[in-house]
C-alpha cells in the first residue's frame, strides 16, 4: 500500500505494481490537480545537482526511466534547456561529473558572457554547463505516472484520507476515513503531511515541513538554461513554460502547516530573489 499520490507515491506505486505486487494507492485529495509539492509547470532536472556518487548514479538510472515514461505516455515531459552551476564546492561537482563520464563543460567568464549573456554570477569561479539539464513538466509527469500506474494494475483510491498507520495485522494496519485496511507493507509518501502518519515518534519529530516562497518573472526570449548557485542562500532559477522564469532559494523556509492555505507571501524573500 502507498499513501499519498504526489510524484513519489505515484512512482513508487507504479514501480511496485510493475514488479508484480498488488498495490493500493490512497490519496486524501484528487490526484489531479495535485494537492502537494509535486504540482506546477516547472522543476529543474540535472544529473548532478550534488557532488554525491550515490545521487549521481540514481540520476543516471532515472534518465533512462524518464525516457521510458515519455515513450509510454507519448508526452513531452522534459524540455532540455541545459543547466549552469557555480559557487561553493563546484570543483567537487565537476570531479563527480568526470568520474561518471557525464557530459559537461567548464566555461570561463568570456565564453559564459558570449553564450549566456543573461547569466552574470557573482565572483569569478568556474561555471559548469550540463547540456542535458532540463525543465520537467511536473503536472504532465503526474498525469503520465497516474495513467501508467493504473495500466500496471494499481488500485487508486482518491478523496480518502488516511488518519493513522500502525504496525500490526499482516504487517501494517491503515485507518482511513472510510475504514480499516491491512497491508504487508506501507510506503508513506505524504510529503509535508508525513509527520502525522509516521508511526515512530522519534522519526516524526525530525520531519519539519516548511513554507517555500517561489517567485515568477516575465521572460520573452527562448528558454534559458536553469541556473543553480551553490552557497547561502542557494538561489536557483529555471524556465517556466507558463510564467517565464521561476526562481527561489533552496533553503528551508519557516515551519508551516501544509493545510494552512492562507496566501501570505514573504515580500522580503521575493525581493531578495528578484535581486
Ligand atoms: C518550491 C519547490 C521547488 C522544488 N523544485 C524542485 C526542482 O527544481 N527539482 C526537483 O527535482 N525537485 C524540486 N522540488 C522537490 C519536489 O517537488 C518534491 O520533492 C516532490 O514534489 C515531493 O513529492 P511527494 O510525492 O513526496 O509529496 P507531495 O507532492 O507533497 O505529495 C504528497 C501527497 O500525499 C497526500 N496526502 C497527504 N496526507 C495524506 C493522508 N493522510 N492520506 C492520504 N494522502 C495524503 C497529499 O494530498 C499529496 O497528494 C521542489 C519542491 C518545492 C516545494
Amino acid at each position: 500500500m502507498v499513501i499519498g499520490a504526489g510524484v513519489v507515491g505515484l512512482a513508487t506505486a507504479r514501480a511496485l505494481a510493475r514488479a508484480g505486487a498488488a498495490v493500493t494507492l490512497i490519496e486524501a485529495a484528487d490526484v489531479l490537480p495535485a494537492a502537494g509539492s509535486s504540482r506546477g509547470d516547472a522543476r529543474i532536472r540535472v544529473l548532478a545537482a550534488y557532488p554525491d556518487d550515490e545521487y549521481l548514479e540514481l540520476g543516471l538510472r532515472a534518465a533512462e526511466r524518464w525516457r521510458e515514461l515519455e515513450r509510454e505516455s507519448g508526452a513531452a515531459l522534459l524540455r532540455a534547456t541545459g543547466a549552469l552551476s557555480y559557487g561553493e564546492g563546484i570543483g567537487e561537482l565537476t570531479a563527480a561529473l568526470r568520474r561518471f563520464d557525464v557530459p559537461h563543460e567548464e566555461l570561463g567568464a568570456g565564453e559564459l558572457a558570449r553564450r549566456f549573456p543573461a547569466v552574470a554570477p557573482p565572483g569569478s569561479g568556474p561555471v559548469v554547463h550540463q547540456p542535458d539539464g532540463a525543465v520537467i513538466a511536473a503536472d504532465r509527469v503526474l498525469e503520465a505516472l497516474l495513467a501508467s500506474a493504473r495500466r500496471a494494475g494499481v488500485e487508486v483510491r482518491e478523496r480518502e484520507r488516511v488518519v493513522a498507520v500502525e504496525e500490526g495485522g499482516a504487517g501494517a494496519v491503515v485507518e482511513t476515513e472510510r475504514g480499516r485496511l491491512e497491508a504487508d507493507r506501507v510506503a508513506i509518501a505524504a510529503g509535508p503531511w508525513a509527520p502525522a502518519l509516521v508511526p515512530w515518534p522519534d522519526l516524526a519529530a525530525r520531519l519539519r515541513p516548511s513554507r517555500q516562497v517561489v517567485s515568477y518573472f516575465g521572460w520573452d526570449g527562448p528558454p534559458p538554461p536553469a541556473v543553480i548557485e551553490y552557497g547561502q542562500p542557494d538561489p536557483y532559477a529555471a524556465w517556466s513554460p507558463v510564467h517565464g522564469l521561476k526562481a527561489a532559494d533552496h533553503q528551508p523556509g519557516p515551519d508551516a502547516d501544509p493545510d494552512d492555505r492562507r496566501a501570505e507571501v514573504d515580500r522580503a524573500r521575493v525581493e531578495a530573489t528578484a535581486a
